[in-house]
């Protein structure tokens, strides 16, 4: 193997670090405790581990969280008035509804209720267009998380090639707005994309997120590139005996470490990473909403 590896668990400490130290300096010189609401629609067991986790780090970094779990069964209009709550409440400065949520709940409508400065989620369409032309917003966790990594890694992205494989509004498509906001040259990839493996051929960055285990083989990366992946995948590992799993990536790891500059693992990459940002968001929401600058290196 001759990549660096990113490590993401390593970096994403050192951002609830920075965001720990700057809540401290609110609380001590403004008075101010940052907060953070979750909204849990119902018991999907991933969600619920997010949300725990989640709570967990809001109050470690020294923030207030405020977790409401409501049935899978609660009504658009009572989930819309929460929301309302949360909205007007001083004491809450970022508000972040865990999806997916049930069929009956229209989420664009649910997103589209939140303030847009307290969508440390950066999915309120406000938050979309900012990004888009260039303005300040809120921006999606796990892009803003990607692009730190990067923007460490290489300092300047200017100039670089970069192909983001994945259009989706929550990864593909914010990481390529970020990439573009830094001066990369960008190609979005997706399943209708034609001769994917030399698309990727041509990038010096490649930010896989299609959720795909392992697609990406080595002999697609061109030596030298940076290789972000976003994929969360289980996959069965009969290796570590009878039922057992594991998590892999979107791309294949062995070998795209032989030819890459530089690598992020699953797990232990880009996943941290996105926790780290959502605490990263909800700090800068709360600079934001009292008239004070924002922490540095903390936001796009
Ligand atoms: P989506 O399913 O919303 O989007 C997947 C994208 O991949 C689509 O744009 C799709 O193209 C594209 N795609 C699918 N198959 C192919 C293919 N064969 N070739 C090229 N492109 C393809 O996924 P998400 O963006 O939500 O997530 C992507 C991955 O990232 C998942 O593994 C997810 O678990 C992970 N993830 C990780 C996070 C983290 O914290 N680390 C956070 C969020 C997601 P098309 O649009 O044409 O269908």
């Amino acid at each position: 193997m001759s990549a660096t590896i990113i490590d993401g668990k390593a970096f994403a400490a050192n951002v609830r670090a920075k965001v720990a130290e700057h809540v401290t300096r609110l609380k001590d010189d403004h008075g101010i405790k940052p907060g953070l609401a979750v909204v849990l629609v119902g018991e999907d067991p991933a969600s619920q581990v997010y949300v725990r986790s989640k709570g967990k780090q809001t109050t470690e970094v020294g923030m207030n969280s405020y977790e409401h779990k409501l049935n899978a069964d609660t009504s658009e209009a009572d989930l819309l008035a929460l929301i309302a709550r949360l909205n007007a409440d001083p004491e809450v400065h970022g508000i972040l509804v865990q999806l997916p949520l049930p069929g009956h709940l229209n989420e664009d409508l649910v997103i589209n209720a939140i303030d847009p400065a307290k969508d440390v989620d950066g999915f309120h369409i406000s938050n979309v267009g900012l990004l888009g032309t260039g303005q300040k917003s809120m921006v999606p966790c796990t892009p803003l998380g990607c692009l730190m990594m990067l923007r460490d890694h290489h300092g300047s992205l200017s100039g670089l090639n970069a192909v983001v494989v994945g259009r989706s509004n929550i990864v593909g498509k914010p990481m390529a707005q970020l990439l573009l906001g830094d001066s990369c040259t960008v190609t979005i990839a997706h399943s209708r994309t034609k001769d994917l493996p030399e698309v990727v051929r041509g990038a010096d960055i490649v930010v896989a997120a299609v959720g795909r285990p392992e697609m990406v083989p080595g002999d697609w990366i061109k030596p030298g590139a940076t290789v972000i992946d976003v994929g969360i995948n289980r996959i069965d590992a009969p290796e570590k005996g009878d039922g057992k799993t594991r998590l892999v990536g979107d791309v294949h790891f062995e070998s795209c470490a032989e030819v890459a500059g530089a690598i992020t693992p699953v797990p232990g990459g880009v996943g941290p990473m996105t926790i780290a940002c959502l605490l990263a968001n909800t700090v800068t929401a709360c600079c934001r909403a009292n008239g004070l600058p924002e922490p540095q290196g903390l936001t796009a």
